[in-house]
């Protein structure tokens, strides 16, 4: 499982990149972009997706299709 960036919605504000404890979120054609093999949702590490408590634009960070 993992999460996903709307590339449409994103702002490029970085707020998420950081915050990530798997550094699965890089910058990727002018927006940013989350590493689907890398997230883990934070499982084992926080209790809720860290990126989507710090991403301030709604339906931005959304579960990735499986
Ligand atoms: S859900 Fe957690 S592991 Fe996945 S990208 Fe967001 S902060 Fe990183
Ligand atoms: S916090 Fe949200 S808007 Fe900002 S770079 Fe991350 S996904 Fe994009």
């Amino acid at each position: 499982m993992a999460m996903q960036i709307v590339a449409d919605i994103c702002t490029a504000c970085g707020d998420c990149e950081p915050v990530c404890p798997t550094t699965a979120i890089i910058p990727k054609k002018g927006v940013f972009f989350i590493k689907a093999d890398i997230c883990t949702e934070c499982e084992g590490d926080h209790d809720t997706p860290q990126c989507l408590d710090a991403c301030m634009e709604d339906g931005c960070i959304i579960p990735a299709d499986e």
